[in-house]
């Protein structure tokens, strides 16, 4: 761990003056209390169906619940309570409210323990990380957050700052600012991955084969405003009605009303006033379509469980992402591998989550939308944990984001699509043929200058990946996968292939308008010969020219060359002819 310094006892009069006003100001919101079964009922069964239990019960009494605040252990789950008739319809369903309200409560007002990341900390945490290291990070700008900070990202990578053709891997934290844990778990991985390159064989060949980009913390506004002695504040620090918008309901995918989100300004999960409204989920957006990463990771508390796409579905196999099988599969051998290093309890598998779902989270879009393989991690069991706790959350959660590099060397497609004259990469899109895409998924489109998309899937099986191009005819390709990467080469022919019967008569690596000139001179004009200048013509290395070279021509050009049956035969026309 990296060491930080002590500010905690300078900081506490300011933090206690904040608080005071933080009581004011509040007073027209919610409490966020703490509920439980009350009695033998919380004993009777394991956290899970307990929280299934509780759940129900709070959703039947009209209290909204998140999943980032279920303590699973515990048996216990956070509601924004309102007013004393609030408190009242709790106790007599039989619950009981084992904290009043986290956010106005002195000692967990006052707990935020200086060990944890200010977001100065982590900017210059991040920033010694890349001067120690420069031959494989490159530190930059994600975005910038509404109260001007900078929300950092950390590329590791042999060839930082660099597109490379081969698989990204994203992790961040704190998108949720009261959970203070998780930016430690992504700065292990920043620590891990640059202090064992060169010396871990496994690390190093993650960071020479894929990229790696860390931000540990998306939400720097909340995480000052936590610091500043709001010790449960979730959002960012947007200013609409109210201040503040829960970012893990701000995107896209399903975003609006009916899947637990709030459309009310004042609400923990308030989703913004329009999809993408926040500065810290545009940031993130633009993130995933500069790396197009294959995998990412979201770190929250907390609970001890992992959710993976869709957080809005019902369990019904219409609701599910259409890969269900191998995110399945990667969560339970991340919780496996969590599990592994110690005794306490496994980690939950969750799709749909049993705190009921949600709509607007990053992991949900960036599947749907991006193609992205994506999961929410809660660790821990309480928004902030005795510091003393977090070696041991940070060591567990290791051997989880390490199971994913070494899962993401197995079963696997990586596919290319090409132009079949000349081998030129294109922008298609590719499916697996396997899965049916019906629930809001945007098309997987490969990434340029690569023609490149990577599929996960279970191992040793046989799938069926299409190509479709604009201009091309579709291909599909059947491939079969064992338990390692498979490259797949799809080679695209145009739809009408041009038929092309001159090419770079001149000789100057480009076919233009001189070319056709020469053609035309060649045909029938004065050189008209098939031993003299005509005869050699070459087309390219493929006999061909790609439909975007000639589209470049005059348009004369196309007419005059006609558009045979037999696009080889067509090719070989005026050489014919002039014979
Ligand atoms: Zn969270």
């Amino acid at each position: 761990m990296m060491n930080k310094r002590s500010t905690w006892i300078a900081g506490a009069p300011i933090v206690l003056l904040a608080l005071a006003v933080c009581s004011i100001a509040r007073a027209a919101g919610p409490a966020h209390a703490l509920v439980k079964f009350a009695g033998t009922r919380a004993e009777q069964r394991n956290g899970v169906e307990q929280i299934h239990e509780l759940r129900d019960a709070l959703a039947a009494l009209g209290f909204e619940t998140d999943r980032c605040g279920i303590d699973i252990a515990d048996g216990a789950i956070g509601v924004d309570v309102f007013d004393d008739a609030d408190r009242e319809r709790l106790r007599s369903a039989g619950l009981d409210i084992i904290h009043e309200d986290l956010e106005s409560d002195s000692s967990f007002a006052l707990r935020t323990a200086p060990q944890y990341y200010e977001p100065s900390e982590i900017a210059a945490l991040l920033a010694q990380a890349a001067a120690d290291h420069p031959a494989i990070t490159h530190l930059f700008s994600v975005g910038t957050t509404h109260e001007g900070r900078t929300i950092w990202g950390l590329e590791i990578s042999n060839n930082p700052g660099v597109p490379e053709d081969e698989p990204a891997i994203q992790f961040n934290g704190q998108h949720h600012s009261r959970e203070v844990a998780t930016c430690h778990v992504v700065m292990d991985v920043v620590e891990q991955l640059t202090n064992n390159y060169g010396t871990d064989p496994d690390i190093t060949n993650w960071v020479n084969n894929y990229k790696t980009v860390c931000v540990p913390m998306v939400n720097p506004d909340g995480v000052q405003y936590v610091f500043d002695g709001h010790s449960s504040w979730r959002k960012n620090r947007m200013p609409y009605s109210c201040f503040g918008v829960d970012l893990n309901r701000n995107y896209p995918y399903l975003w609006g009303p009916g899947c637990g989100s709030s459309g009310t300004c004042t609400s923990d999960t308030y989703r913004g006033p329009s999809a993408a409204s926040e500065d810290e989920t545009q940031a993130m957006i633009a993130l995933v379509d500069q790396y197009h990463f294959v995998m990412a990771t979201s770190y929250h508390s907390y609970g001890q469980f992992i959710d993976y796409p869709y957080a809005c579905a019902t369990g019904a196999p219409a609701t599910l992402m259409p890969e269900h099988a191998v995110i399945h599969e990667m969560m339970n051998g991340m919780a496996d591998a969590i599990d592994s290093v110690d005794s306490t309890p496994r980690y939950d598998v969750n799709s749909p989550v049993p705190a009921g779902g949600v709509n607007g989270d990053d992991t949900s879009f960036y599947y749907a939308h991006k193609g992205v393989y994506a999961f929410i991690v809660e660790v821990g069991t309480s928004f902030e944990p005795s510091f003393s706790l977090v070696s041991g959350i940070v060591a567990r959660n290791r051997a989880g984001w390490k199971y994913l590099y070494s899962r993401l060397g197995g079963a696997r497609i990586d596919v290319h699509v090409t132009d079949e004259c000349g081998g030129t990469p294109l922008e298609a899109t590719v499916t697996l043929r396997d899965y049916l895409y019906d629930t809001g998924e945007l098309d997987r489109v490969t990434f340029m200058p690569f023609g490149r998309w990577t599929f996960v899937t279970p191992p040793n099986d046989s799938y069926t990946v299409r190509a479709t191009a604009p201009g091309y005819q579709t291909a599909n390709v059947v491939v079969s996968v064992g338990t390692s990467p498979v490259a797949l080469d799809i080679v695209l022919a145009a739809t009408n292939p041009p038929p092309a019967i001159f090419g770079d008569t001149d000789c100057d690596g480009d076919v233009d308008h001189a070319d056709f000139m020469r053609f035309e001179e060649c045909f029938s004009g004065p050189a008209r010969s098939p031993t003299g200048d005509c005869t050699k013509v070459d087309i390219d290395s493929n006999n061909c020219i790609a439909p975007r070279r000639l589209r470049s021509l005059p348009s004369r050009v196309q007419r005059i060359v006609g558009s045979g049956s037999n696009p080889q035969d067509t090719r070989a026309t005026p050489f014919n002819s002039t014979a």
